[in-house]
């Protein structure tokens, strides 16, 4: 497929999905991309703040209409949620929050740098499954000292089925003895018995990440004392120093070599109760004595690779950062982006955990020249309330969504190949896949349901009670500008009024929080603008003028290059029309048919992710291209996990 086809590329509907279904049923993904632009940001130095006389300052006033209920989270408490509200009762959405928005699709239409970015990010992923066959478990015997490896003694295969105690089992037997990670058993009649001097060994692991129920797994240990070497060790060190129990965070939260693991269950009934396993050990290099571990190994070549679970993770490649070209944020204070010039270059969100980092950015960072004041509501809100579902973490190691493929598109990965999806797996190519760009969630001007929580969430308490300014809500409020040119206002008011800015009527803006859901679909409108040069306030006169919009606009759009304007901008504009998807069909990868939405199952992604992720008989799939002149209204199919007995059937 060459990637003029591909921009035209429209997902199967209702056919050939191997080991799994896709229905006729399809839904729109929350989230789509609009690509970085074919040229670098502009950069430039900045207009300074020493009252240039020719340059302009001023203040404009804007009317933000919610469109959709808003959520401005973080006021009250978790169990009885305000809305921001002023002393004098008026309830406002705070400055910071909108200038959000505004900078970011100001970002988009000048194609300035990805500001609110960590550049040194790479995902890690779980081992395919075939690519832990053969993997044994070990026991510790011999702790490992300073630089020198631990030895270990050998467990014999086991059988993934029939070897393993469930989250019930094991919390019966926690409460008679605490199980840690290592401790012992016999196996009579196929019956595991807790005993000291058994030579069955329990391996207990952390729960994260994990999709199915939870089991402990035993295996037997052979009594073959096993050496590990240098690189094996080092590789292993340098894998785990990595692990999310190392972070700063989890660290101090930790009291100790183990941790308590507790896991949530399903009852036949549908009522969720919650286990306790017993202790694992924490994720590090010190190994401890009879510490099971899990190695790949065989007779000719001893251990070859040493782990701390049987599904193992391998670092995906190549960072954000080398996935951007020159899209990082700016690091110069001289050489700024459009956005940055305008709205200023302090940004510490990326490194929050490095204060020399944060401390650095700081020093070379630039002071914006636009103050947005805070929105204040028309009239008395009577606040709407939610129960919120849980909102997602972003998943950017999902490469059949977050890069872009092009000639990865339908193809597959094999044995230890990497999966497609995978940031690395395209090593062997001559160019690395480029993240597929800005993110951005569609409109949904109506709800569908997927903005309340589900019964299977409230149950587990992973609700949270919100309260929303209804749709309808019409705020006020102002934006002070100093120092800037007649560009660079043209510039702030496009971010504004967007659909007058790039000739396209109806288009809508992101305001607040709970995007994903539908939240925050809002309407700006210019009620009036004032602006004079600096030089005139000196002579005494009165210089004051209209910010003249229509004509300010113009002289911005005239200013962008070509490719900017009419590629880019058209797929924006889409983006940001609320008639571009159908709101129905908007949802997070379903698991099941549209029928049971609402259901735990529905919501079950896992399918999707798989059958999409271009390894072994699943092609790569991905989100489709934005773009305007193609006709499949961004749908993709629906894709259920078929039942074990039903495989081949098909
Ligand atoms: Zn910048």
């Amino acid at each position: 497929m060459s990637p003029s086809d591909y921009a035209r590329f429209s997902p199967p509907q209702g056919q050939g999905h191997p080991g799994g279904r896709a229905l006729d049923e399809v839904f729109v993904n929350p989230y789509t991309f609009v690509p970085l632009p074919a040229e670098a940001p502009q950069r430039a130095a900045p207009n300074g703040h020493r009252g240039d006389p020719a340059l302009l300052s001023g203040k404009l006033t804007v009317s933000i209409e919610a469109v959709t209920p808003l959520l401005i989270r973080g006021f009250g408490d978790d169990d009885s949620p305000e809305l921001p509200t002023r002393p004098d009762g008026t309830a406002f959405i705070p400055g910071s929050s909108w200038k959000g928005a505004i900078r970011s699709l100001h970002e988009a239409m000048t194609g300035s740098c990805l500001r609110v970015f960590d550049d040194e990010f790479v995902p890690s992923y779980r081992d395919p499954v075939e690519w832990s066959k053969g993997r044994r478990m070990a026991v510790v015997t011999v702790a490992p000292q300073g630089d020198r490896p631990p030895v270990l003694e050998l467990c014999e295969l086991g059988d993934m089925r029939e070897d393993r105690l469930s989250a019930k089992q094991l919390d019966d037997i926690n409460a008679r003895h605490p199980l840690l990670s290592g401790t012992r058993f016999t196996k009579e009649d196929g019956v595991f018995q807790r005993d000291p001097s058994g030579e069955w060994v329990l391996f207990l692991s952390d729960t994260r990440d994990d999709s199915g129920p939870y089991f402990g797994h035993l295996r037997k240990c052979n009594g073959q004392p096993v050496e590990v070497r240098r690189e094996v060790w080092d590789r292993f060190r340098e894998l785990v120093a990595g692990a999310d129990d190392q972070r700063p965070s989890e660290r101090e939260a930790q009291d100790g070599p183990i941790k308590l693991v507790t896991v949530r269950r399903k009852n036949d009934n549908g009522t969720e109760e919650v286990c306790t396993v017993g202790y694992r050990h924490i994720a590090g290099a010190e190994l401890r004595k009879h510490q099971p571990v899990w190695v790949t190994w065989d007779p000719k070549h001893g251990i070859t690779d040493l782990g701390l679970a049987m599904a193992w993770r391998h670092p995906g490649e190549h960072s954000t950062g080398e996935r951007v070209r020159e899209f990082g944020p700016c690091t110069s204070d001289r050489e700024l982006c459009p956005s940055c010039r305008l709205f200023g270059s302090a940004d510490l969100s990326g490194k929050p955990d490095d204060p020399e980092a944060a401390d650095r950015a700081m020093q070379r960072s630039y002071r914006g020249h636009v103050r947005f004041s805070d929105a204040l509501a028309d009239v008395a809100v009577k606040p709407e309330p939610y129960t919120l579902p849980p909102l997602g973490v972003p998943r950017p190691g999902a490469g059949q969504f977050y890069l872009h493929n092009d000639e990865f598109e339908g193809k597959t990965a094999s044995g230890q190949q990497q999966p497609l999806r995978e940031w690395g797996s395209e090593a062997a190519q001559e160019e690395l896949r480029e993240l597929r760009g800005r993110k951005y969630y569609w409109h949904t001007p109506t709800f569908n349901g997927r903005e309340v929580a589900r019964t299977h969430q409230r149950n587990s308490k992973m609700a949270a009670a919100a309260v929303a300014f209804p749709a309808g809500t019409k705020l006020t409020a102002t934006i002070t500008f100093t120092d800037i040119d007649r560009a660079q206002l043209g510039g702030l008011l496009a971010a504004l009024l967007p659909g007058r800015a790039m000739q396209a009527g109806g288009l809508l803006q992101h305001v607040g929080g709970g995007r994903p859901l539908g939240f925050g679909s809002s309407r700006i409108t210019l009620v009036e603008g004032e602006m004079w040069t600096n030089g005139s306030r000196y002579g005494g006169g009165s210089a004051q003028q209209p910010v003249d919009a229509e004509q300010l606009l113009a002289e911005f759009r005239d200013a962008q290059p070509e490719p900017l304007r009419k590629t880019l901008w058209p797929q924006l504009a889409e983006v940001l029309h609320p008639d571009s998807v159908d709101p129905e069909k908007v949802w997070y990868p379903p698991g099941k048919p549209w029928a049971l939405r609402g259901s735990e199952k529905f919501d079950a992604g896992f399918a999707f992710w798989k059958h999409t992720s271009g390894y072994g008989e699943y092609p790569l799939t991905s989100l489709p291209h934005v773009d305007p002149r193609a006709e499949h209204d961004h749908e993709l199919p629906l894709v259920v996990e078929e039942n074990p007995q039903q495989k081949g059937s098909s």
